[in-house]
């Protein structure tokens, strides 16, 4: 094994940036070109087949039949000359990444002969063969069949030879197995809320977007390097690793330059990208060594998840023809900074008004408090199961840390909107207002400045942070599927415009005007929902505190955290809002307790492996080497003082070692036991928390006695590569 460490970092002075192919210029010669986007449906279809689609697309109504079958020629023709030979239909299962099937383009055609084709059944609706996909319970395997069925808001695109159609895929009973189905329930449910609280002041309103502009966090990892570290392999993280003597205090990675390997890979999955119209923009390093950024201009929600997965996959191919590997885990190394997904998040209006955008005007900015304060009301109702949207085994490791995901869910709004919020709070009363003071308060809404973006004033450690026209949803993990996130957040905000709808109604038919209701009604919102404003420092204890004192939620334990979904109010607002179904809720947490659960087992398993197998057989040979060395000492010395004092210290090592290798493979054993002992239970919740209380804390315990050995033992000896290499050679 050592012998894989030396050779993988012989092997890395040898590498050199690789040429990337294919840069022309300008980007937008060649942007999209692998997708079947409009300007290309317009050119392979009917005119007809081109109107029903752009229809379908705008109004979320059904592909007819026959229609389906020219749209199918169209998209083989436009595929076939690009390059693809076969087709799949892409979703979203409820495992990390997305699922494909490949088939071929090809049918017997007359006399044997083959031919290529692609019926618009086959485009519109797919039975694949996803048994094994997790569907908590919904399936029963014997009729084990979901259907896949195109999703016509978002563009069938090339892959290699493959033409890729997005889908969402649902149970034979028609209950969601995958994040786009709900994700598409939850963005019409707030568009429909929207759009009628857009009615109070603007009618020309009918169509509002939910918006994603996510930014995506990664570690590269040379090649070899990582072959040898079989836990980064296996789980995505590295389960043992003495912490570097440098690593991020200097915060000179930090927005440095880029490596220049680093930069052709950023520059080859870029260019790749573009082909397949994802709109990345940003690309930067990030805090810890060797980790970086990427974020895209933001595109509506379901989109934006999409190329959000896309491009995942699509860093991930690249990374290799560079000799890197990119992990996505929250929390590759301990001890140093983790990657997450801020989820940039706003509501637009079709006629191009950003909603959570300050106003020219005392009207547009009474219409941006009311959704700034339904946010914040949604949020403050729904912290707990926001919470549960993204939590989970790996993001779990970023809590506590200086990192943004909290157990404490709280919204940072800055002094000029806080104080905005503060002042309509006293200044409006449920007595009816004066004209004047009408007028007073309009004027002074009106003063909000366009432009709130005020730097000084970002507060890196909230996890949900207005910044001045969007707000910014940092908790997120960066292996997340953004849309787990982002069903709670729509539907939340959707149910909580429901709800300001009908009280604002109410009191315009007790006779309260209109403005005066609204006000009302914000004010109302206001004072229920301060308790989740918090501008201070979200790592700190006093926070902790205070949170406690306000009655905020603060759950830090996976399990705990996913049940959420079954709470009562959560059944009512998923259901109410047309998201989730009572089955479709317990079939999930079913399917996040077992991910749970499996992925704890597999860095169990794979820990005890490495710590009986490559660790302790490395500790105990040392030790020989130390042994024979004492020995020597007395055969030349004997038994005398002189051998005592120059002994001493390898004696001391010896115990020392011996110690660290009996509670290694003490601790070793009796995780196993308590695998054993979890693996009995069948229900899924007891599972998962038997292993979150029983087998993970042995983690950390069994890794601490390691940690100290790679300080002990000679590093010739060591069989994985440690965190300097790890983090610093490239
Ligand atoms: P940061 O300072 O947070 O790093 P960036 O300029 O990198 O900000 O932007 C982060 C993301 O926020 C980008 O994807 C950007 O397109 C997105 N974004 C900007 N405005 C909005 C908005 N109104 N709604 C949603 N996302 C937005
Ligand atoms: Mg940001």
């Amino acid at each position: 094994m050592p012998k894989l460490r030396f050779s993988a970092l012989e092997e890395l002075l040898e590498r050199e940036p690789k040429k990337v192919e294919g840069t022309r210029i300008p980007t937008s010669d060649y942007y999209g070109e692998l997708v079947f986007d409009r300007s290309k449906m317009k050119k392979y279809l009917s005119k007809e087949a081109f109107q029903h689609v752009i229809e379908t697309m705008e109004k979320g109504t059904r592909i007819d039949r026959k229609m389906a079958d020219q749209i199918a020629l169209g998209m083989k023709a436009w595929a076939m000359e690009n390059g693809a030979t076969h087709y799949t239909h892409w979703f979203h299962p409820l495992t990390d990444g997305t699922a494909e099937k490949h088939d071929a383009f090809l049918t017997f055609g007359e006399f044997g002969s083959m031919v290529e084709s692609f019926s618009g059944s086959l485009l519109v609706q797919q039975e694949p063969d996803a048994s094994s996909f997790p569907s908590g319970g919904i399936r029963n395997t014997f009729e084990a069949r979901g259907y896949t069925a195109w999703d016509v808001s978002s563009s069938a695109f090339i892959v290699g030879t493959t033409l890729c159609i997005p889908t969402i895929f649902v149970s034979y009973t028609g209950h969601a197995l995958d994040y786009k189905t709900p994700l598409l329930k939850a963005v019409h449910a707030v568009d429909k809320a929207a759009v009628d609280v857009c009615q109070f002041f603007d009618k020309n309103v009918s169509k509002v977007i939910s918006n994603l502009g996510w930014e995506q966090e990664y570690f590269l990892i040379d090649e070899a390097l990582y072959n040898a570290r079989p836990d980064l392999h296996l789980t995505g993280r590295t389960l043992m690793g003495h912490s570097s003597a440098k690593d991020q205090q200097l915060d000179d990675h930090y927005f440095g330059s880029i490596p220049t390997r680093v930069i052709a890979f950023m520059e080859e999955f870029e260019i790749e990208a573009y082909r397949l119209g994802i709109p990345v923009k940003t690309r930067h390093n990030e805090v810890a060594p060797n980790q970086f950024e990427v974020a895209p201009i933001f595109e509506e929600a379901n989109l934006a998840n999409d190329h959000n997965q896309m491009v995942m996959d699509v860093m991930k191919r690249v990374a290799r023809k560079h000799k890197f590997r990119v992990l996505f885990h929250e929390k590759p190394f301990a001890g140093i900074n983790g990657s997450g997904k801020h989820n940039n998040w706003s509501l637009s209006t079709n006629t191009g008004v950003n909603l959570l955008s300050p106003g020219k005007n005392p009207k547009s900015n009474m219409q941006f408090l009311t959704f700034l304060v339904n946010v914040l009301k949604a949020v403050h109702d729904n912290q707990e199961i926001l919470l549960g949207s993204i939590l989970t085994a790996s993001n779990s490791h970023r809590l506590g840390a200086n990192e943004a995901p909290p157990s404490i869910i709280s919204a940072f709004l800055g002094t000029q909107i806080s104080a905005m919020l503060d002042e309509l709070e006293t200044r409006v009363s449920d007595k009816k207002m004066t004209p004047d003071e009408k007028t007073a308060l309009k004027l002074d809404i009106g003063k909000i400045p366009e432009i709130l973006l005020d730097n000084t004033d970002r507060n890196r450690t909230s996890p949900f942070a207005f910044t001045g026209n969007r707000f910014e949803f940092r908790a997120v993990g960066s292996s997340a599927n953004c849309a787990s996130a982002l069903i709670v957040l729509n539907t939340a905000v959707a149910n909580q415009l429901k709800e300001f709808k009908t009280e604002v109604d109410a009191l315009i038919e007790k006779g309260v005007k209109k403005d005066e209701a609204i006000f009302q009604v914000i004010k109302e919102y206001i004072t229920a929902s301060k308790n989740i404003r918090f501008d201070g420092d979200g790592y700190s204890q006093e926070w902790v505190d205070e949170a406690a004192r306000r009655g905020l939620a603060n759950i830090s334990n996976v399990p705990e955290a996913i049940q959420s979904f079954l709470m009562d109010k959560s059944k009512k607002l998923f259901t109410e809002n047309n998201v989730f179904t009572e089955v479709e809720l317990e079939a999930r947490c079913e399917v996040e307790m077992e991910k749970f659960a499996k992925k704890i087992q597999i860095e169990a398993r794979v820990l005890g492996d490495l710590a009986l197998n490559h660790i302790v057989p490395t500790a105990v040979q040392y030790m020989n080497t130390l042994i024979e060395n004492v020995q020597g000492l007395k055969d030349v010395f004997g038994d005398t003082e002189d051998f005592q004092d120059l002994a001493s210290d390898r004696l001391d090592l010896i115990k020392k070692i011996s110690n660290h290798i009996k509670s290694i493979k003490n601790k070793t054993h009796e995780m196993v036991e308590a695998r054993k002992v979890a693996n009995k239970e069948d229900d899924m919740t007891k599972l998962a928390e038997q292993y979150d209380q029983n087998v993970r804390p042995y983690l950390d315990d069994i890794r601490y006695h390691i940690d100290k050995l790679e300080l002990t033992v000679d590093n010739a000896m060591w069989p994985l590569p440690k965190y300097r290499e790890l983090l610093f050679a490239r």
